[in-house]
């Protein structure tokens, strides 16, 4: 049995908080996981920055809601999932997550949630667990599947470890360099031929 686990931003959506300091003009929102690789720095220094402009849950999914999938996603998705089981893995949350998933036709996905309060108001995140893309990998290989990951960020990397095979997606120059064990790929075309390699072998 076989199952394929895709990390979500950078590799099927657009990185959602970049597009969101874009139409904000707030530039300290640009940062991401390639930026700040400790999750909860990253995450605790966003919920700041949105209070202190005070930008609640709605004025962000009016943006995800402009937001499409890479060019090419949905195909590669559907594609993917006549011959894979798949589920993707994601630090982002179901609040975000929703109006993209409804355009890549609902796939499964494990990812966290918002915490909010009156008015709006972002007021914490609930991690659903700490390190639970390399978990779920994990308890799929427990369940006697094999797995391919694939990811393109610093919190791919434990998942892409703990998988069968790993697999980097258009990875920013660092991640590259700091973990050379991953084949890199760059184009959904060369992504779907490392998968479909890994599970002939
Ligand atoms: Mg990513």
């Amino acid at each position: 049995m076989e199952i394929v686990c895709l990390d979500l931003e950078g590799v099927l959506v657009p990185e959602i908080w970049v597009n969101f300091a874009e139409l904000t003009g707030i530039d300290e929102l640009r940062a991401t996981t390639r930026d700040v690789p400790d999750y909860d720095e990253l995450m605790q220094f966003r919920l700041r920055i949105l209070d202190e402009h005070g930008l609640g849950i709605n004025d962000i999914e009016k943006v995800i809601d402009d937001l499409r999938p890479l060019e090419g996603a949905q195909t590669f998705l559907a594609d993917l999932r006549q011959r894979y089981q798949l589920v993707i893995l994601s630090d982002t949350f179901y609040e975000f997550a929703k109006p993209l998933m409804r355009q890549l036709d609902w796939p499964t996905l494990f990812c966290h949630r918002l915490e909010v309060g009156e008015k709006g108001r972002i007021v914490d995140y609930k991690l659903r667990m700490q390190d639970h893309k390399r978990k779920a990998v994990e308890a799929f290989r427990s369940l006697n599947f094999q797995t391919v990951a694939a990811g393109d960020s610093y919190n791919d990397t434990a998942m892409l470890g703990e998988a069968d095979t790993g697999i980097l997606f258009c990875p920013p120059q660092n991640v590259i360099d700091e973990f050379p064990q991953f084949p890199v790929t760059r184009s959904y075309d060369e992504l779907r031929s490392a998968i479909d390699n890994a599970f002939a072998k």
